[in-house]
């Protein structure tokens, strides 16, 4: 089968590989659609150390192709979603209540990591009845793959952020995991929604997902502007949709004593992430930082489709391009250098 790889350090390409072997506990799909994702460009930069052919690729759903003996929950031909994270949910860390840490620090990430990726006709999935969920009729592919990742992480950025019903949050960067941390705070009661961004086309989106007010960063101080439109206060939460030392600092700087720094953002590049000592009340401002990967599981992954289902949010507005799979190396290289105002781009399987 055709597969889309990281051959090593800064290089891609497809090559052929066999399709993979289905174990008792697992199955494997036939994708049917993908989304390529920033963590992505990422790993191909060198972000997580040397890889070699690794199959790329973590958002995708599809058609089960073959489930292993013990499968329970499902049978060759139902329509899937797999979570981006598949933990092993008998780890210690998973029976700790941190499946996406299973095995080792990020274990819970499999795809493209320590395994292959769902980028070629045919992908594995660990632990297939407790990493896969059924899609329900009525929900497109194409709506069900924001599921995997954008919408699993952006509402965890929310979810971990402690927002008092009626409270004021700030969301640093509206890439498509930072849209959907706004559509969560939005959907779990946030009063003001404070927004940082200067793209236009992620501005008008943010709105769309529930933003109240926007501040383009590239013309004012988003720190000065914050306090301002808290009178001064700051804000109960902030999430750091980014992962940039200077967000992660504006994050604390504008989240009042008692408040949480709810970070999703992948920290790409550079030995250490600052803490501002005096807006962190010298260590004593009861702040909580708190930090997470992607949550996966079928019964994450079926809230989640939930959602779609009853109509709360439609995560299509995300993608702006669409390619079929004999181009995701364009797709790709899109994401790498951001050009032509992408956000997300579809992958359709033949
Ligand atoms: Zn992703």
């Amino acid at each position: 089968m055709k597969a889309f790889v990281m051959r090593r350090i800064g290089e891609v390409g497809f090559m052929e590989k066999d399709k993979p072997a289905c174990g008792p506990n697992d199955a494997v799909v036939r994708a049917t659609r993908g989304l390529v994702c920033t963590s992505d460009v990422h790993t191909v930069a060198g972000a997580i150390g040397e890889r070699t052919n690794l199959t790329l690729g973590h958002e995708a759903v599809g058609i089960v192709a073959e489930v292993g003996s013990e499968v329970k929950l499902f049978k060759p031909g139902d329509r899937v979603c797999v979570g981006a994270i598949t933990p092993i949910w008998g780890s210690d860390a998973a029976q700790r209540g941190f499946p996406s840490q299973s095995g080792q620090a990020l274990g819970g990430w499999m795809y493209a990591n320590v395994k292959d990726g769902t980028f070629a006709e045919y992908f594995h999935v660990n632990e297939a009845d407790a990493n896969m969920a059924l899609i329900p009729d009525g929900i497109s592919d194409d709506a069900a793959v924001y599921c995997t990742d954008m919408m699993s992480t952006g509402f965890a950025g929310a979810e971990n952020a402690n927002i008092p019903l009626g409270g004021t949050v700030a969301v640093f960067a509206q890439g498509p995991v930072g849209l959907m941390a706004t559509a969560g705070a939005r959907m779990l009661g946030a009063g003001l929604i404070i927004a940082v961004e200067a793209d236009p086309k992620r501005q008008e989106l943010s709105r769309y997902y529930g933003a109240d007010v926007i501040v383009d960063f590239t013309k004012e101080d988003p720190v000065k502007k914050i306090m301002e439109l808290t009178d001064g206060q700051g804000v109960d939460s902030a999430i750091e949709a980014l992962g940039a030392d200077i967000t992660f600092q504006q994050a604390v700087k504008v989240t009042k004593p008692g408040g949480t720094v709810s970070n999703i953002g992948y920290h790409g590049s550079g030995e250490f992430v600052h803490i501002p000592r005096l807006e962190w009340g010298v260590g004593m401002a009861n702040i909580t930082i708190v930090t997470d990967l992607c949550p996966g599981g079928r019964v994450r992954m079926e809230r989640m489709l939930r959602l779609l289902q009853n109509k709360r949010i439609d995560p299509t507005r995300l993608t702006t391009h669409v390619f079929p799979f004999d181009e995701v190396d364009k797709a790709f290289e899109l994401m790498k250098t951001k050009a032509d105002n992408i956000i997300k781009p579809l992958i359709v399987f033949s």
